[in-house]
């Protein structure tokens, strides 16, 4: 099993669609290209290649220590080496400052190639970030630069046995030893949180100063490396943090996932006391992203596996067509159903995430109303990518009809892995409650009426050209936004006196926001190859191919949502009638 990395399509919606080379960020569209080719060889040759391997040989918990999937470490290695960790990173700690679209892109292909090891770099990446924003000068100068490079890693430690979604239950307690912290407390289902792949570790932990406030608004953001750091920057001896276990997980067997344990680790507080979460959001932002990011990767291997499996695999004669012979299954018209529909959510869902990744660089370009937006679209993002990656996978494995549940084929290990992409970083139940209650309730639906007034910019250029192939997508977009815009109205206006009711309806709402999202982005992809296929400009077949994708969505997902849009508005009711004795 192979993975091609989409090069095509990375490029077209960064330099169509999402418009890398209308922003300021120091970098032009060759450059882009060279370095996104560079990259699929590496995901290509060096960590597709062990997913499988990963999946069959977990790491082992060895005394204390973790060993890693064969081949891992070696190749985290050569990443790190190549450079590939740190093209995010602050250039003064030795990052590339690579622009965030370009970054996402990235972090596509490592987890298209490899999704366990790519959460490894993925977390570190979002530690170093969060370093950067928050960290006082002497940690950014002792810790960051080895987290920007990647040779030490930066696991995110929040969830408790008893503190999953509500953080605020937290129970890991920190208390002051002169300038720093001993850190107490156990934590479970830490991605990355102990290995040998690198020298150290330095796990951002999020716990309580001994006396503060109960709740989420007593937590703080602690630093706790696994190996003491001399002011000097040379390693020390080991801190008090030990791996008790390895998780045994459905998925993601690569990636070791860790209970961890403090037992008085020395500790440094990063940002304000008490202003934990708010630290850690800008974490878990990132992260949410990426996670989002992972699905659109993993949804990309699900269907190349299923796409070269309906060419390879032989059965009956598919009906309408001119021949006697038995035909491989990509002719039947229901399997193309279900190859249209993966490719063209899955565009979607990539172009998406990809408009989140612009936003977050017009957020640094300081560009007006871009945080309202990025804030918009993150959950968008972190639930619909995961949700179609799970979906995507599914319909990977109907393809392969019997062939799909047995583990020998692979595509097995793409549902198995995914499966777990909208529960963790916030569940997809979370993302939808943070949707409405945070970014659309609160400030009474400006950001989401700033995106309306966009999409009908769009809706607008397709009506006014003479092309077919644009003009179908017009009627889609159009009901799909009204019915956003009336659903958002409802929302804002129920919440107040039945916000029960709201968030309820908070998972559809998401779906509708995240489909018209999504069908506005293939309409801005379907106008931009309509331009360059006038201007006799690229890859004809690609472009062709994007009106079809284009057009595809349109008419079998947008098309979900007024059906959303009643499920918001009616479905309330039924779905809180019964008392709780009654399930
Ligand atoms: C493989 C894996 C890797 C992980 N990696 C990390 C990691 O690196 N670091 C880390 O800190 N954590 C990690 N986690 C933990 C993960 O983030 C949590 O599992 C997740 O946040 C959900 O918490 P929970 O499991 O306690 O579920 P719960 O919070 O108990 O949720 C159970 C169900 O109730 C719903 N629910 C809960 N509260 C609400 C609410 N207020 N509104 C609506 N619905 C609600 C949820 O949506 C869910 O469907 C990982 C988990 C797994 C499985």
């Amino acid at each position: 099993v192979t993975y091609q990395a989409p090069l095509d399509d990375l490029v077209f919606v960064l330099r169509h669609v999402v418009g890398l080379p209308d922003l300021d960020l120091g970098i032009d569209m060759d450059e882009v290209e060279q370095v996104l080719r560079e990259a699929g060889r590496f995901a290509g040759e060096v960590l597709a290649p062990l997913n499988r391997v990963g999946d069959l040989e977990p790491p082992l918990l060895d005394n204390g220590v973790v060993r890693t999937s064969p081949g891992f470490a070696d190749a985290y290695r050569r990443f790190v080496a190549g450079g590939w960790n740190a093209v995010s990173g602050d250039p003064e700690h030795g990052g590339n400052g690579l622009p965030d679209m370009l970054a996402s892109a990235l972090t596509e292909l490592w987890n298209g190639a490899n999704a366990a090891f790519a959460l490894c770099p993925l977390l570190t990446q979002s530690a170093a970030a969060t370093l950067a924003r928050y960290g006082s000068e002497r940690q950014k100068s002792l810790y960051l630069p080895h987290l920007v490079a990647g040779d030490w890693t930066g696991p995110m430690c929040l969830t408790e046995p008893q503190a999953g979604s509500d953080l605020g239950a937290i129970r890991t307690t920190a208390r002051p030893d002169g300038e720093y912290f001993r850190l107490t407390g156990g934590k479970i289902f830490i991605t990355w949180g102990e290995h040998d792949m690198a020298e150290n570790l330095v796990h951002m932990v999020l716990g309580r100063i001994a006396g503060a406030a109960d709740g989420s608004a007593g937590l703080s953001l602690f630093l706790v490396p696994k190996h003491r750091v001399g002011e000097d920057g040379v390693l020390g001896g080991a801190n008090a943090v030990r791996c008790l276990r390895l998780e045994h997980k459905l998925g993601l067997h690569a990636s070791p996932t860790a209970e961890i344990t403090y037992d008085g680790a020395h500790a440094e507080l990063v940002g304000a006391p008490h202003r934990g979460l708010a630290t850690m959001f800008s974490m878990m932002n990132q992260a949410r992203l990426a996670i989002g990011v992972q699905g659109v990767g993993l949804a990309e291997r699900a269907y190349q596996q299923a796409r070269d499996y309906a060419r390879l695999r032989v059965q009956g004669r598919p009906v309408g067509l001119a021949t006697d012979e038995s035909l491989p299954i990509l002719h039947h018209p229901d399997v193309r159903r279900m190859l249209m529909l993966a490719r063209s959510r899955l565009e979607a869902a990539r172009a998406l995430a990809l408009e989140a990744a612009a936003m977050s660089d017009r957020v640094r370009l300081g560009e007006e109303g871009a945080p309202a937006r990025l804030d918009l679209l993150i959950p968008l993002v972190k639930a619909y990518a995961t949700d179609g990656a799970v979906e995507i996978a599914s319909t990977a494995i109907q393809i392969h009809g019997g062939a799909g549940f047995i583990e020998e084929t692979g595509i097995a290990q793409c549902y198995r892995d995914a499966r777990v992409m909208p529960i963790y970083e916030g569940t997809n139940g979370i993302q939808a409650a943070d949707l409405v209650a945070r970014k659309l309730v609160r400030d009474g639906g400006a950001a989401m009426t700033a995106l309306l007034r966009d999409i009908n910019r769009t809706h607008a250029d397709l009506t006014e050209r003479a092309a077919a192939e644009l003009r179908v997508l017009a009627p889609a977009l159009r009901t799909g936004r009204a019915a956003l815009e009336r659903a958002s109205t409802w929302l804002i206006a129920t919440y107040p006196g039945d916000p029960r009711r709201v968030l309820a309806a908070a998972s559809p709402y998401l779906r509708l926001a995240a489909i018209v999202t999504c069908g506005w982005l293939m309409a801005r992809a379907a106008l931009a190859a309509h331009a360059e296929l006038a201007a006799a400009r690229g890859d004809a077949r690609f472009l062709r191919a994007k009106l079809i994708t284009a057009r595809c969505f349109a008419e079998h997902v947008l098309v979900e949502a007024e059906m959303l849009e009643s499920v918001i508005r009616n479905g309330g009711t039924s779905l809180l009638a019964l008392d709780a004795e009654s399930f």
